[in-house]
């Protein structure tokens, strides 16, 4: 009888799953394991929201194991101990794992593979379960990695695909091996009222739903705030409880404009792998250095207070930081205007800002949310590092009715564009009626040209 081990991590799914296919294909009997590790814990990357939604994954999981015969094993502790007591408590030849790209995720591959080493245990990673095309397969002449996303993006789309594999219809699973009970959400204190349901199931529902009748509409609508119109996939692909193979492939066989736009922005995704498995630094250090000196934090300390409460004075800044309190998710245009407003406008450090998203975002990935905090601080792959986003000009664009304003600053609810993207100048009387609605921390123009001077171009 031959065993293997099938260690989940950002994989929670059974469609499209290469390493579980390879376990069934060349084992008897296989365990489905998924070990609550104690060093992500200790990193505060276990933030409630995320938590809450990877309780929903692990037990929509174990339900899709159980319909085949099977059941998910939950450990906790140090994740290659863990993996090494059940491989002995099995008598596993081989863990099958997917690839992934942090600095971690690395250090967890060597840890385990030297920790399995002495039991003549193999530890087989999967590249393509995390991403469409994996990290050093394109590459510039010239470099490890392409460091603007154009010309990845060229590359990338040329690649071929493999196709996505159907969801196994049995999985036999060892008797005697114990599992800790899975976690309930009711559990967990500090999750964002508004936050969605997890799990492989809502994935799939929700891609279905959103190509039908979503996707048509992407191409002109994603910037559209009011409208949500993106797909609000994210945390299913953080979690991986979708591949992105098969979101690529179901897209490319929907086909239309809308559908290509929403690929693309996978591919960003992919980008964004990329460069951190070629430079993992770039989770915590500037990726490219514009020699800032921003203000500290303590000197900051008010207005990084009012950016994270949602009390700026800009109406579409506090929205969105509200929503993002609100839902632990928040629209991709309101990521760029509070991340370019921390960084730019108030002059603050992007590590500030990405560890506050990573404390609420349900979708909070290293990979995307430090690359996308250093895009908009202009130390990243900005190919205009120092271009600015006006709030006031943005929302005008974005939410010209001030819809989506009102709907998350309901102090402002019932005024009219532009006031409501602008309250500061409503006429006495009826700026007292929106109460204790702040007025503006900081002048756009001043901050404007605190940004030039630092950055050399006053
Ligand atoms: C400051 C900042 C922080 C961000 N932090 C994260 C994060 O922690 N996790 C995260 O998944 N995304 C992050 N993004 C990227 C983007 O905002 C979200 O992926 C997107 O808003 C999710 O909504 P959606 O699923 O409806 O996206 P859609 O517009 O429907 O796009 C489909 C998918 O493409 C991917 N995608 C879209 N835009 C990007 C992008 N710019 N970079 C990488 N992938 C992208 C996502 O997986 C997304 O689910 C961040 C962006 C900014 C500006």
């Amino acid at each position: 009888m031959t065993v293997s081990v099938v260690l989940f991590t950002c994989d929670l799914r059974l469609h499209d799953h290469p390493p579980l296919r390879a376990a069934l294909d060349t084992s008897d009997e296989v365990v489905p394991l998924f070990v609550r590790d104690r060093a992500v814990d200790a990193a505060g990357f276990a933030a409630p929201n995320r938590l809450a939604f990877l309780t929903d994954c692990l037990a929509d999981l174990d339900a899709g194991l159980r319909e085949r015969g099977g059941r998910l094993i939950l450990r906790s502790g140090d994740l290659a101990e863990e993996v090494a007591k059940v491989v002995a408590e099995c008598g596993a030849d081989t863990v099958h794992l997917a690839a992934d790209h942090s600095a971690y995720a690395r250090r967890r591959e060597d840890r385990l593979a030297s920790v399995l080493g002495p039991s003549g245990c193999a530890v087989q990673v999967y590249d393509t379960v995390s991403t469409v095309v994996a990290p050093g397969t394109v590459l510039p002449a010239s470099s490890d990695h392409f460091a603007v996303f154009t010309p990845y993006h060229r590359h990338w789309a040329r690649q071929t695909m493999r196709i996505p594999l159907a969801a196994p219809r049995k999985v036999n699973v060892p008797e005697g091996i114990g599992s800790e009970p899975l976690p309930a959400r009711r559990d967990i204190t500090g999750v964002s009222p508004g936050l969605a349901r997890g799990g492989e199931t809502q994935a799939r529902a929700r891609l279905t739903s959103w190509l039908r009748s979503g996707a048509d509409a992407y191409e002109e609508g994603h910037d559209d705030l009011a409208g949500d119109r993106t797909s609000r996939l994210s945390p299913h692909l953080h979690f991986g409880t979708l591949s992105p193979v098969e979101c690529v492939q179901r897209a490319l066989r929907k086909g239309g404009s809308g559908a290509e736009a929403f690929v693309r922005q996978l591919a960003w995704r992919d980008f964004h792998r990329q460069v951190l498995a070629a430079r993992p630094r770039a989770a915590h250090e500037n990726y490219r250095s514009q020699h800032d000196r921003w203000r500290t934090a303590d000197a900051a300390r008010e207005d990084i207070e009012a950016w994270q409460e949602g009390r700026t004075g800009y109406p579409v800044i506090d929205a969105a930081m509200r929503q993002l309190r609100h839902e632990g998710w928040m629209h991709n245009r309101g990521r760029l205007l509070t991340a370019c407003f921390l960084t730019k406008t108030l002059y603050v450090d992007w590590r500030v800002g990405a560890e506050h998203f990573l404390s609420l975002l349900v979708d909070g990935d290293v990979a995307n949310n430090q690359l996308n905090w250093q895009w908009s601080a202009g130390t990243g792959t900005d190919t205009r590092p120092n271009r600015v986003l006006n709030p006031v000009t943005q929302a005008k664009r974005y939410d010209p009715d001030g819809t989506y304003t009102c709907r998350w600053v309901p102090e402002l609810a019932g005024l009219e564009a532009p006031y409501v993207h602008e309250p500061w100048k409503l006429p006495g009387l009826e700026r007292a009626a929106i109460g204790d609605y702040p007025d503006p921390i900081v002048d756009l123009a001043d901050g404007l040209a605190r940004f030039k001077r630092a950055r050399g171009r006053a």
